[in-house]
C-alpha cells in the first residue's frame, strides 16, 4: 500500500526562504524533471526534480537537505527555463546545499571554500610560489615567442584586471599562456592580483552565501585599490555567475562597490573588431569545430540578468576557423556537461558522467573534430572525465581563448617596447622579492 505523507511544519527560516519561490504555484506538470539530465541517475531511483519540490511543499526539508539530490544538481537551469510557473529551481537546490551543516558537505568542497577564505585560492598555494610561477612561466613565453612579455602583478591604473584559475596555477600551468599571448598581441595594459587571486567562486558550489560575498568583495577591492578600468569576469561558468551575483549583492550594500566588468566573449569580440589582434584561420584548416553553450554563460545569465552569451562565441570561433557546425540542442536548450555546481571536484563522478551523457551524444552527432568551450569545468569534464565513461569519445576539447591564441598573428614588438617591458619586469619582481638572476 502506498505510504501516506502528511505535510510537516517547516522551520520558519526555511519557510521564509521558500516563500520567495512561490512553490505553491507548481502545477506538478513535470516539465522540470523531463528536461533535467539527472532524472534516472543510477542510485537515485525515486528522485526527480518535481518530486523533490513536492517534498519541500510537504515540509520534508531534512529529507531533501540530507539527500544527494541537491548536490548532483549542477545548477544548469534547464528545469527553470522550461518551467511554466518560472520557479527558480536551481536557487532552491542551492539553498538546500546551504542548509547542510558544513561538516557534512560532500568531499573537498568545504575545504576548498575554507582555503579560499584563508589563503585567497582553493589550493592554498603560497603567495611566493604563485609569484615565482608567474615570473618563470612568463619568462618562458618571452623566450619562446613573445619577447618582452611578463605578467604584470598589482599594476595600478591597468585597463584590465584578470583572475587566474587555481587549476592552472596548481597543475595545468601552460594553459595560462593562451590568455597571456592574447594580451601580448593586443598590447593590453592588464594585470593580475598578487593575493586573493582565485577566479572561481567556491561559495556557489556549497551554497555558502557569505563566502560568495567575501570573494566578490575581494575582486571589487582589487579594482578600487589599483584603480582599474574593467575586470574580465572569471572564465568558469559557475564562477562567473556566482561572481556576478556576489558583486550585485555588494553593490546593493554600498553603491560605491559598483565596478566595471566585461565578459570574456565581449572582450575578445572587442579586440578582434578593433583590429587589436589579427587571426589566421588556416592554422585550423581541415578540422570541423562545434561550440558547447555553457549553462552559466548562456541560459542562467540570460534568466537572471537578461543577457546570455550565445552569438558572440559563435562569431569569435568563425573568425578562427572555416568549418563550424551547430550542436543540437543549442543556446538556451543546450545540455550541461555535467560538471557544474561543484560536480567536477565532488565525489560523485559516476553521477556527473551520467549527466554528461546528453552532452556527449550532442557532440558526437555533430561529427565535429573539436568542441570549443568557455568554461574550465566544461573543459575538464569533456576532456578528462567523459572519455573514461564513453568508448566512442574521439573529439578534442579546446578553450575559445586557446583557439584565438592558436590563430594569432603576432605583430612583433619594437626594440623600445621590449626594453621598456623588460625594465618594468625587473623592477616588479625585485619589489616582490623574486630574484630573476637566481631563477634564470
Ligand atoms: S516545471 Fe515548474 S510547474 Fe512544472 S512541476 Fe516543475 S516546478 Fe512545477
Ligand atoms: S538545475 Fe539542471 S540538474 Fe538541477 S534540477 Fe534543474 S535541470 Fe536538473
Ligand atoms: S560546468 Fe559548464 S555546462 Fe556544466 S553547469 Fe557549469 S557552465 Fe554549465
Amino acid at each position: 500500500m502506498a505510504e501516506i505523507v502528511s505535510p510537516k511544519k517547516q522551520p520558519e527560516y526555511v519557510k521564509e526562504h521558500l516563500q520567495k519561490f512561490n512553490l505553491a504555484a507548481c502545477m506538478t506538470c513535470g516539465t522540470c524533471s523531463s528536461g533535467c539530465p539527472i532524472t534516472g541517475t543510477p542510485g537515485m531511483e525515486g528522485w526527480d526534480t518535481r518530486k523533490t519540490l513536492r517534498m519541500l511543499v510537504y515540509g520534508m526539508t531534512d529529507e531533501v537537505v540530507y539527500s544527494k539530490f541537491p548536490w548532483i544538481c549542477t545548477g544548469c537551469g534547464r528545469c527553470a527555463y522550461g518551467c511554466p510557473m518560472a520557479i527558480d529551481i536551481p536557487y532552491i537546490m542551492l539553498h538546500m546545499k546551504h542548509l547542510r551543516p558544513r561538516d557534512q558537505v560532500p568531499g573537498i568542497l568545504h575545504k576548498g571554500v575554507e582555503n579560499c577564505i584563508k589563503t585567497g585560492n582553493n589550493m592554498a598555494i603560497p603567495k611566493q610560489d604563485y609569484l615565482f610561477l608567474l615570473a618563470d612561466l612568463g619568462n618562458e613565453l618571452a623566450e619562446e615567442e613573445c619577447p618582452g612579455f611578463y605578467v604584470p602583478v598589482d599594476k595600478e591604473n591597468a585597463d584590465i584586471l584578470f583572475f587566474p584559475n587555481s587549476k592552472e596555477v596548481f597543475a595545468d600551468n601552460d594553459d595560462m599562456k593562451w590568455w597571456w599571448k592574447i594580451f601580448y598581441a593586443a598590447r593590453e595594459n592588464w594585470t593580475v592580483p598578487s593575493e586573493n587571486w582565485e577566479s572561481v567562486d567556491w561559495g556557489l558550489f556549497t551554497g555558502n552565501y557569505e563566502a560568495t560575498k567575501i570573494f566578490a568583495q575581494r575582486k571589487i577591492e582589487h579594482m578600487k585599490r589599483l584603480n582599474i578600468k574593467r575586470m574580465i569576469m572569471p572564465d568558469c561558468g559557475g564562477g562567473s555567475y556566482g561572481c556576478r551575483v556576489g558583486m550585485e549583492t555588494c553593490a546593493l550594500d554600498n553603491p560605491e562597490n559598483r565596478v566595471n566588468f566585461i565578459y570574456l566573449y565581449e572582450y575578445l569580440v572587442e579586440i578582434i573588431k578593433e583590429g587589436r589582434i589579427k587571426l589566421d584561420k588556416s592554422v585550423h584548416a581541415g578540422k570541423t569545430f562545434t561550440w558547447h553553450d555553457s549553462c552559466k554563460h548562456g541560459r542562467e545569465l540570460e534568466r537572471h540578468f537578461g543577457k546570455g552569451f550565445y552569438e558572440e562565441p559563435r562569431w569569435i570561433i568563425q573568425q578562427c576557423v572555416d568549418n563550424f557546425v551547430e550542436m543540437e540542442p543549442n543556446r538556451a536548450n543546450s545540455y550541461c556537461c555535467g560538471a557544474g555546481g561543484g560536480m567536477w571536484p565532488m565525489p560523485y563522478e559516476d553521477e556527473s558522467a551520467y549527466h554528461g551523457r546528453m552532452k556527449h551524444r550532442s557532440i558526437k552527432e555533430t561529427g565535429a573534430d573539436v568542441v570549443v568551450v568557455g568554461c574550465s569545468n566544461c573543459h575538464d569534464q569533456l576532456m578528462k572525465r567523459l572519455p573514461k565513461y564513453y568508448d566512442d569519445h574521439d573529439y578534442e576539447v579546446k578553450y575559445i581563448w586557446e583557439l584565438v591564441a592558436d590563430a594569432l598573428i603576432i605583430e612583433p614588438w619594437s626594440e623600445e617596447e621590449i626594453k621598456k617591458a623588460e625594465e618594468e619586469a625587473e623592477a616588479q619582481w625585485k619589489k616582490f622579492g623574486i630574484d630573476l638572476d637566481e631563477m634564470f
